[in-house]
């Protein structure tokens, strides 16, 4: 029995939105170190973001909804980091790549921010120093999964820390 001899499909509103948002993600690259020179690999032929619906990196804010930071972040870049995701319109997601944005890495000093935790909700963290290009792209993939699947993902998920952080 083929697809042609139904008139019509019935699905969800919810379910078609969320198939959309989690197949275009436009990406802002906060990139400030090595890091983002990986990222580039991935966006580039080899790697190829565009299959995941996500090649679309913006450098605007207000043009994007998936954050991903790649890089080490100091204090003094730490307000402008927290002010690009404020500027992001809702829904939006955020992906710390590699040890320096998500723990500060080895640079355990006074001038490093010990994770971007403490300026924005973090959705996924990635491992490495830094991380293979597969593993940007199985953040990716996670994040469509949880954009996708709201009912089956565990509430925990969603319960994302505000975080605190005195400028
Ligand atoms: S995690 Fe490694 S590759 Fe990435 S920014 Fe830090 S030092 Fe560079």
């Amino acid at each position: 029995m083929g697809i042609e001899e139904f008139p019509a499909i019935t699905t969800r509103l919810d379910a078609v939105q969320a198939w959309g948002r989690s197949n275009s993600l436009w990406p802002l690259a906060f990139g400030t170190a090595c890091c983002a020179i990986e990222f580039m690999s991935v966006a580039a032929s080899v790697f190829d973001l565009s299959r995941f619906g996500a090649e679309l990196i913006r450098f605007s804010p207000r043009q994007s909804d998936l954050l991903l930071v790649a890089g080490t972040v100091t204090f003094k870049q730490a307000p402008i980091l927290r002010q690009i995701w404020e500027q992001m319109p809702d829904p939006k997601w955020v992906i710390s790549m590699g040890v320096c944005a998500s723990s500060g890495g080895f640079y355990n000093n006074y001038c490093t921010v010990q994770g971007i935790d403490q300026i924005v909700p973090v959705d996924v963290y990635i491992a490495g120093c830094p991380p293979r290009p597969e593993a940007i792209l199985e953040a990716v993939m996670k994040i469509q999964h949880k954009i996708a699947n709201p009912r089956t993902t565990p509430a925990s998920q969603f319960l994302v820390k505000e975080p605190h952080f005195d400028y």
